[in-house]
């Protein structure tokens, strides 16, 4: 927000997931307020006609959105990104950018990067955290790889559903902190529930627990936002699938050992979560991670 705005026209939106889906409402608001459309497409085609209907953008065939001057993609991995770079490659324009929004790896964005420069087209790598309320909010906060031109021109565009929007770095560096956030999520989550498990068997309520530790210094946005809303109330409604976390940290330690930097909490944060998604399966939300910690413990987190 904030920013000055340079002139967009068609903006084109692949994936209406979760995260997709609001944040391709909030371009085509600010889009159709200026006479100017909002391409979408997704995998399976009633979603993209509903997004239409309810949100006024317009459904297209995915070779259709050559036609954009800004290519958003927001699905599960690189590799489904890929596949679409691939597809659509050869009918791109030169001056078009890329923004890929998917919580990718940073060697994918760099191999995406240079695909796409050699036809003239622009990338950012430019994840998101805040959830699908901060999408629907206009509040994410946004971490954007690439160079400073092309971050330029998209960042208007970016605002439309970010809250903060920040350039940290050369293409590749959006994914690699997107990559620390959200091991670092899982990490106090679980951290958080071993703590509470520990509490329960000593007989400690937990309620009143949890409330003077999110007034103290042990308090971290999964014990503030996560526990007493998810966990205790065995809600676990689902928002951000478990798989896509477990996919994160995996990146996250992907990118420790690449550079071979030695973080053994982000290593053992990983390997839990993805123990965790053996335990309790990839599609429930990353909140059932705690499971693993009750089971451990023999405690229901209640
Ligand atoms: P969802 O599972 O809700 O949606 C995934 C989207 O990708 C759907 O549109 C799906 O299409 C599409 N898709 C899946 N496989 C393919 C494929 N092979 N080819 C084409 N399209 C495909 O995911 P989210 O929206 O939750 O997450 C998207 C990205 O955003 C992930 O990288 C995630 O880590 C990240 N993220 C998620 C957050 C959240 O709170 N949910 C928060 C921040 C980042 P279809 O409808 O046909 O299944």
């Amino acid at each position: 927000m904030g920013h000055p705005t340079t002139p967009a026209r068609i903006a084109a939106f692949i994936g209406l997931g979760a995260m997709g889906t609001p944040m391709a409402a909030q371009l085509a608001r600010h889009l159709n307020g200026q006479g100017r459309a909002t391409l979408v497409w997704n995998r399976t085609p009633g979603k993209a006609e509903a997004h239409a209907a309810e949100y006024g953008s317009v459904a297209a065939s995915l070779e259709d959105l050559d036609s954009a001057d800004f290519i958003f993609s927001c699905l599960p991995t690189s590799a489904e990104v890929d596949t679409c770079i691939d597809r659509l490659l050869s009918r791109l324009r030169p001056g078009t950018v890329w923004i890929d929004c998917t919580s990718g790896r940073p060697a994918a964005a760099r191999e995406q990067a240079a695909r796409l420069a050699a036809a003239g087209v622009g990338f950012l790598d430019a994840p998101v955290s805040g959830g699908p309320a901060g999408a629907r909010a206009g509040t994410l906060a946004v971490m954007v790889g690439g160079d400073e031109a092309t971050f330029a021109r998209a960042l208007p565009l970016l605002d439309t559903f970010g809250g903060t929007v920040l350039r940290v770095g050369p293409v590749g560096s959006g994914f690699a902190v997107k990559a620390v956030n959200n091991v670092l999520m899982g990490l106090h989550l679980l951290s958080v529930a071993e703590g509470l498990a520990s509490l329960k068997k000593q007989g400690v309520d937990l309620a009143p627990a949890l409330t003077v530790l999110n007034a103290g210094s042990g308090a971290s946005f999964s014990s503030q936002n996560k526990i007493s809303q998810q966990v205790f109330t065995r809600r676990f409604s689902p928002m951000f699938r478990l798989g896509l976390l477990a996919k994160d940290a995996g990146i996250a330690l992907e990118n420790v050992q690449e550079v071979q930097a030695s973080a053994p909490l982000l290593a053992q944060a990983a390997m839990l979560l993805r123990a965790a998604q053996a335990t309790v399966g990839g599609d429930v939300d990353h909140t059932e991670a705690v499971r693993l910690v009750e089971a451990l413990n023999n405690v229901e987190l209640s």
